[in-house]
């Protein structure tokens, strides 16, 4: 199965520059085809790649970035014209023809949905579609032609599918530049789920408590690495700045944070896995992440990893799964409803790890909230 991850990338200034020096020959290749295609009216793939070797050949600086970028722009443009001679594209081309009237619309319309020009400063792209010229290192990319001296890309994260990177797509977006990866996974082998239905409750204490009753406990090395984030801290700001031990203890701190991030993040990915694999129908409560920081009922490392990410996650893959996924209205009470006779308290204190009812229930508070949120309906 073929998934695709776009990511910002975070570009030293030499590297943009070279990423720009790419956008340029990959537009100027493009327009060269454009113009023959204009001309002649016609255009094979062969006459694009004798006008790519060509131009090769005869400019130095289209020599500075992988051939693939350039030779790309023969798959593109021949895309392009089909596109462009669809029943639906003349049958359009037919009617602005008809409604033209001066010589400028007249032009317009006869190329309309047909090859155009890329003007510069839009659709800034390029495209390296051929695996063995990318080489993902964790954050880091690199690809065909990047001059040594540049190393690698940083990426804002890690691609999120196990598998091979096949193709990739570079772009730039208000002044931000993006990799969109295309991943051919290998870990998508759907079996049949074992379970119906299953309401999930972030928790307090814990990770997540299921409706059937199972946990995911909160990673406790991240409580410790946590305590060690705080002492870095606080040495860091009794530490004369720029000093010799300021940048130790700066070094120290950013391996950390990216320690501890990673490993939210795959207690996260653990948990997303398991819910969107094991069950037909997956319910999860919806929370706003504005609301987020001010529910002191969520455990920790939930707040920090995010529950924009728990919900992303859980949208891909149950995509991925084929399972049903459920959000729960943000106002529905969970935690105060009985799950067993419906009835709603006023109060239910953080305090109160136990909830009980008149009508007999004593539950555990995750696990009533998530049998509630489980049972939830539209
Ligand atoms: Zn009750």
């Amino acid at each position: 199965m073929l998934l695709a991850h776009k990511i910002e990338l975070y570009p030293s200034l030499k590297q943009s520059q070279y990423l720009k020096h790419c956008v340029d020959n990959r537009r100027y290749m493009y327009n060269q085809l454009v113009a023959v295609y204009r001309e002649f009216g016609k255009l094979t793939k062969t006459n694009s790649q004798q006008i790519v070797k060509e131009n090769r050949a005869k400019f130095e600086w289209l020599q500075d970035v992988s051939t693939r970028v350039i030779r790309n722009t023969v798959d593109d443009i021949d895309k392009a014209i089909k596109r462009g001679w669809t029943p639906e594209a003349k049958a359009k081309r037919k009617k602005a023809l008809a409604c033209a009237v001066t010589p400028k619309q007249k032009h317009k319309a006869v190329h309309y949905g047909l090859p155009s020009f890329v003007k510069r400063g839009e659709s800034e792209s390029f495209s390296i579609r051929e695996k063995e010229k990318i080489r993902v290192n964790g954050r880091k990319f690199k690809f065909e032609k990047l001059p040594k001296e540049l190393r690698e890309i940083k990426m804002r994260e890690l691609i999120r599918f196990d598998g091979v990177v096949k193709q990739v797509t570079i772009s730039k977006r208000a002044d931000k530049w993006f990799a969109s990866f295309l991943i051919e996974t290998t870990d998508i082998e759907k079996q049949e789920p074992s379970f119906e239905s299953v309401g999930c409750d972030l928790g307090v204490k814990e990770l997540a408590v299921l409706s059937d009753g199972k946990i995911f406990p909160a990673h406790k090395s991240y409580y410790k690495r946590e305590r060690k984030l705080r002492q870095l801290n606080k040495k860091l700001s009794r530490q004369k700045k720029d000093s010799n031990g300021f940048k130790d203890t700066k070094v120290k701190l950013q391996k950390l944070h990216y320690y501890v991030s990673e490993s939210r993040k795959q207690a996260l990915h653990e948990l997303t896995s398991w819910l969107s694999k094991n069950y037909k129908r997956v319910a999860i409560e919806d929370l706003a992440p504005s609301n987020m920081v001010k529910n002191r009922r969520l455990a920790k490392s939930i707040i920090d990893a995010g529950f924009g990410m728990f919900k992303e996650q859980m949208k891909y893959k149950c995509e991925m799964y084929n399972t049903e996924l459920v959000i729960v209205d943000r106002f529905f009470p969970s935690s105060k409803t009985c799950s067993k006779c419906g009835n709603v308290k006023k109060e239910l204190k953080l305090s109160e790890r136990t909830y009980t009812c008149e009508c007999g229930l004593v539950m555990d508070r995750d696990l009533n909230a998530s049998i509630n949120i489980n049972n939830w309906q539209k």
